[in-house]
Order: C-alpha cells, then structure tokens, then sequence
C-alpha cells in the first residue's frame, strides 16, 4: 500500500445518487479517499424529472466545487392557478429555477474526483473501535474511517441499524411525466409553459414547470414540461395500481414499464375530466407517466459510531417543499464541516447527527403540513370541508416548493 493512502482518511459512500455524490465530492474536496458504491448496474442517468431549486442547493453545489451557470435550469418568473375551465384564477410573481434530475447527476458526476463503482449493492455494513467494514453482495468486505449511508428511501443499511423505522405512507400517491415541449399545442405552450402552473380542482392538487430537455438543454424548443399530479388512493386501491399485468404486485414499487395500461387510461381519463384543459394535454402527451406512492420516515439519530445516515436513508419528506435533493446537499455539507471539526470520526458524527435530525424533523413536519390538504380526502365529509376552507389559491402558490430556513 502507498504511504499516502495511512495518512489519507478513507470514506465509503454507499448510493450513487444526489446525495451520495454531494456527500462523495464534499468529502473529496476535504482530503478524503472517497470510493462510492452503488447497486444499480450503469449510470444513473435519465432519472426521474424537475427539481426545484432553492438557495441552499446553489451553495452546497458551491461548496462541493460545481460551476453554476445559467445552464444549471430553467427560469420562471411567475406561478399561476387555473380554473377546471383553463382560466387564469390567481397569478403571483416569484422567480424560480428549475433543473432537473440528470443535470444535477450529470455535473456532481463530473466534479467527483473519486472512485464510482456501479453494480456493487452493499449487504451489510457494521462499526468498530478503530474502523467500519462494508460488505457487498459479492462477498468481499471493504475497510473505512467513515461509511455514509446515502442508499435512499428504502435503505437497507438504515433497516439494519434502525429496524423500527418505518416508512408511513400518507394516502396518497403523485402522477408524474415529462412531455416535450414540441409536443404541447401553441395554446397550452402560451397557457403554461414559462410557468410554475397549478390547477386545484376538490380533492385533486396538479402542478408543473419546465425543466430541462434531452441531454440537459434548456434551448427554446427542446426543453419539457414537469408534472406532478397528487391522487388520493386507500391502501387496496395502491396495491391493484402496484400489480402489473401478469398479477404481480409491486409493494416497492412498480417499474413505469410495467404499470398496467387500463390504469394509464383511466389516470388519462380522469385528466380529462377533473384538471384544466392545458394539464390534460401535459398528461395524455406524456410518453411514460409513472408514480410514487407518497411517505413519511423520521429518524431519532443518523450516527451509528462510524456510520452516519444521509439524505432519504435518514428523513423522507412528502414533496410538497420540493426540498429532497436540497435536503440531501445539507446533510453532505454539515457532514464535512462535522467531520473537519471534530474528532475523532465518532464525535464529529454525533454532532452531524445532533444539527440535521433537527433539520430533518422540521423539513418532515413541513411537507406533512402541506400535504395535510391531500390526506383530509381519506377522511370524512367534514375533514375534507374543513381542509378545503384552507386552501386557497394563494396560500398553495405562496408556500409550495418554496424554501425557508428549518
Ligand atoms: C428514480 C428516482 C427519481 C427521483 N426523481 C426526483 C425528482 O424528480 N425530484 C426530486 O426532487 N427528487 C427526486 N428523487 C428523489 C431525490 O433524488 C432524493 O430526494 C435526493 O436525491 C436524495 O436522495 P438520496 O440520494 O438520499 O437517495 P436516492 O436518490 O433514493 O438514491 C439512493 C441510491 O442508493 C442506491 N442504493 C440503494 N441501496 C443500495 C445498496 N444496498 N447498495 C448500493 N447502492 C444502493 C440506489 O440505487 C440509489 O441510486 C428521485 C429519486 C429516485 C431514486
């Protein structure tokens, strides 16, 4: 082994996602040896859609030595509402920008100086006096100074250190899809396009923007519209939306591939029935629709000795603030402030783990509270009247996908 390698401390990011590769490339540029493994064969790219932006994405991007231009996404000015008929109902000014998944994968990929191996899905991951061991599939076992459990949502690593964490699902599920611009009629492109666009008929909340296009463009012409439609669906109603069409349920959720075509029609149908005309369109021109089941998941602690917890495999907020990729790059910055002022690595994560729980924990109540609305349709007549008195046009614009300090 070279010399430089004792010297240097060496950390193993477990999930090649966003917030792996904010954690991998924070950590990288603190003097970490830094190897990131992820489980999914090829790269990453060419998954799921918009993202909004808030000021704390720009600075951990900053920090972790990624250039923001103009490229970064797409600007909005404005958000508006629609009536079901497509009529402007409300309009409020609030500058925006939007980017998009593969983008923000694409240049975190580019900045990580590191190692990334794909293919390599961890099984077990333990804590020792002096170091941490990550034992893969294969069977081989790998040594660290510091494991960082960014294996999202359904992380199996946090499963074996907290196994009584649950992921609680909230009652409702989100439609989302990408069309491409050119696809949409001159009419709707006018109605919505440089815009951050809702429509809130009863018991149904639609959103969308645009977002970058195919390769990450943001040219006029190439670029597509984002959106996000929340449905109420009981627990039996998800599990037949969860079976494909050779009887097979998906509990962890389906591949969009394989949702089954009479739910796309009725998804369709139930566009062109219920949402304004110009989200119809957004919706029956999507290619692949797909859609996530909506949770919630806390965590007491995200520091296990060596091991610390990251992103979605601590805290799963609902959508609504638009806050999980943001969410993620603070976990990954406080991570490495942590980590340079503290030591030994024990230490420095029980401090991580004492600032972003509280962060984590208000960023969950937050979108809870947001979704609140869409939960209420579950419940009686006069939970829904009463969660219907609240929601005002206004008040969704104002305080959707809008960030403020947790
Ligand atoms: C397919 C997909 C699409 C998404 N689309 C959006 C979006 O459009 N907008 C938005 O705001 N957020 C989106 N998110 C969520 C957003 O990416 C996360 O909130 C944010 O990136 C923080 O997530 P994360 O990196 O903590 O976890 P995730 O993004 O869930 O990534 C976890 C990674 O860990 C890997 N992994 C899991 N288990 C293992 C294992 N045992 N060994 C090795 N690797 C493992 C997974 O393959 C995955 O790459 C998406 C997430 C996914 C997975």
């Amino acid at each position: 082994m070279n010399p430089a390698q004792h010297t240097q401390p060496r950390a193993i990011v477990v999930g090649g996602s966003l917030g792996g590769l904010f954690a991998a490339n924070l950590l990288a540029r603190n003097g970490w040896d830094v190897e990131v493994f992820e489980r999914t064969p090829e790269a990453l790219t060419g998954r799921g859609a918009g993202i909004v932006t808030h000021p704390e994405l720009f600075e951990a991007l900053a920090a972790a030595g990624v250039a923001v231009d103009d490229g970064i996404g797409v600007r909005v000015d404005t958000r508006v509402t629609l009536a079901r008929d497509g009529t402007t109902v409300s309009a409020r000014e609030l500058p925006q920008t939007l980017t998009a998944w593969g983008k923000m994968y694409d240049v975190l990929g580019r900045a990580f100086p590191g190692v990334y191996r794909t293919g390599a899905a961890v099984s077990a991951v333990e804590s020792h006096a002096d170091h941490a061991t990550v034992t893969l599939q294969d069977g081989s076992t790998h040594r660290a100074d510091l494991v960082v459990a960014a294996d999202g949502f359904r992380s199996g690593l946090r499963e074996q250190l907290l196994p009584s964490a649950r992921l609680e699902y909230a009652g409702y599920i989100a439609w989302r899809g990408l069309v491409d611009e050119a696809r949409l009629s001159p009419a709707t492109h006018a109605a919505i396009f440089g815009k951050f666009a809702f429509c809130l008929p009863p018991r149904e909340q639609i959103l969308g923007y645009p977002v970058a296009g195919d390769g990450n463009s943001i040219a006029p012409g190439q670029r597509r519209y984002n959106f996000v439609w929340y449905r109420a669906t009981p627990d039996d109603a998800l599990a037949d939306l969860l079976t494909d069409a050779s009887g097979k349920c998906w509990r962890a959720g389906i591949p969009p591939g394989l949702i089954r075509a009479d739910v796309l029609a009725d998804m369709e149908s139930a566009a062109a029935t219920l949402l304004a005309p110009q989200f119809a369109e957004v919706v029956a021109r999507t290619a692949q629709p797909l859609f996530q089941p909506i949770y919630d998941l806390t965590v007491q602690r995200m520091a296990f000795g060596r091991i610390a917890l990251l992103g979605d495999a601590a805290f799963v907020a609902r959508p609504h603030c638009g806050m999980g990729v943001t969410k993620a790059a603070g976990d990954a910055v406080a991570l490495a402030r942590a980590l340079a002022a503290h030591r030994p690595v024990e230490a420095a994560l029980r401090a991580y783990s004492a600032e972003r729980v509280q962060v984590g924990q208000a960023v969950v109540e937050h979108a809870r509270h947001l979704g609140a609305y869409m939960q209420a349709q579950l419940r009686s007549e006069q939970d829904r009247a009463m969660a219907e008195r609240y929601r005002t046009p206004e008040a969704v614009m104002r305080e959707t996908a809008v960030s403020r300090q947790f």
